[in-house]
């Protein structure tokens, strides 16, 4: 048995190499002193994500932040000049003024904002400014996010930061003050997860990303990936994401209170995932597919609309761009879902793939009707949310209104 277990391999990283660029011992001392005396440069905390997800090799196999050749051949072929698949630029954008201080070949510190918003909070970590380079915000905007609509907020983003490119390898030294202090027990890094998932014996492992509360559909989605694996990575995003999303803590409750209850505790893993969102649609799907192939996933659910935003993407786009590319070198497996919903004459979850029935047998409620029944206390249709998870809304929701006398 134990041979058995030994004798097989997780998927490997993209690229082969899992990166490791955060400092420790000596080294870690000498540069973070180093670092003081060097130029500054204020990280967003889309960088800051980007930072995190670097050095700890979820962007495996990048270094740091790219450099002009890599940047053009991702915006125009989705494609790192080495040929492996890659779909969204990560890049460190600053002021002409901050570029015309750096030369090429420096080394600068990268700055946490302090709480007011300027240079001179926490030092994280140094850039070896290898290249700076001008790029086209309006091409960036068109061919990553499909639009260069500015009410995007990945494109409004863009179109916000600097005009100036930066690029070179990181080193961090100290993680980002949200990685320390925001759910610190449930940050595994790419390589705590390869380590639990061989501890447990998992050799094939399905992702769920989600930056919203699992509903009986998603459950349901879930476990019929579960079925054909050995565990579930339960993967939320708590990087950057829109202000009218419900708040990380209230959904990371939410999922500890249902997986207590309906998950078998051997199988699954719940994790936070800290990439920020860029609500990239198609582009961002196959971009989270290859981060979770760094943790050690074999296979990625793709829901309709993945990492879409107002109507920009089609419906099925994040699921037909995987035809763009050839999959040995994604490697990764992507799983894709249709919608899901309880019918009431299946007496089960299904999908418009698997039941025959009309929409009035179907228990289906639009955003706005499960906000405004949470806002006025009530719990949703069990068929719809476990109460469990209805319940924490609820509270999460009180909380989030300031009124401490109905909680
Ligand atoms: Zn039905």
């Amino acid at each position: 048995m134990t041979e058995r277990r030994n004798s097989f391999h997780l998927i490997a990283p993209h690229g082969g190499t899992l990166i490791n660029r955060l400092l420790q011992g000596d080294i870690r001392e000498t540069m973070r002193e180093r670092a003081q005396s060097l130029v500054r440069v204020p990280l967003t905390p889309l960088n800051i994500a980007d930072l995190e997800c670097i050095s700890t090799g979820v962007f495996s196999p990048l270094c740091g932040f790219m450099g002009e050749a890599d940047y053009q051949s991702v915006v125009h072929h989705m494609h790192l000049t080495n040929g492996l698949p890659w779909t969204i630029p990560v890049t460190l954008a600053v002021t002409s003024d901050l570029a015309a201080r750096i030369s090429i070949g420096q080394t600068v510190a990268l700055a946490e904002p302090d709480p007011a918003g300027v240079v001179g909070g926490r030092l994280l970590g140094v850039l070896e400014v290898s290249e700076k380079f001008h790029y086209d915000k309006a091409v960036e905007a068109h061919n990553v996010y499909c639009t260069t609509d500015p009410a995007h907020p990945g494109v409004a983003r863009l179109y916000a930061q600097g005009e100036v490119y930066l690029a070179g390898d990181i080193w961090v030294f100290d993680r980002p003050i949200e990685v320390e202090t925001t759910f610190p027990r449930l940050r595994c890094t790419p390589a705590e997860t390869r380590r639990i998932f061989k501890e447990r014996g998992w050799r094939r492992i399905v992702a769920f990303q989600t930056r919203n509360p699992i509903h009986r559909a998603h459950e349901y989605i879930q476990k019929t990936a579960l079925e054909i694996v050995d565990g579930l990575l339960l993967h939320p995003l708590v990087g950057e994401t829109k202000a009218d999303d419900i708040p990380a803590d209230v959904r990371v409750e939410s999922y500890q209170a249902i997986l207590d209850s309906y998950y078998p505790a051997d199988r699954v893993l719940l994790s936070v995932f800290p990439a920020a969102m860029r609500y990239a649609g198609p582009r961002e799907a196959i971009f989270h597919a290859i981060a979770r192939k760094n943790y050690g996933c074999s296979h990625f659910i793709v829901g309709r609309d993945h990492a879409g935003v107002g109507n920009y993407y089609g419906t099925y786009d994040a699921h037909y761009i995987f035809d763009e590319f050839d999959p040995r070198a994604l490697d990764i497996t992507p799983l894709f879902f249709e919608h899901t919903f309880y019918c009431k004459r299946c007496g089960a979850i299904v999908s418009s793939k698997t039941c025959p029935h009309s929409k009035d047998d179907h228990i289906v409620l639009s955003g706005t009707q499960v906000r405004s029944m949470l806002e006025r206390g009530e719990l949703l249709p069990p068929e719809f949310t476990r109460p469990e998870v209805s319940r924490v809304l609820i509270e999460g929701m009180r909380r989030k209104n300031g009124d401490p006398a109905k909680a």
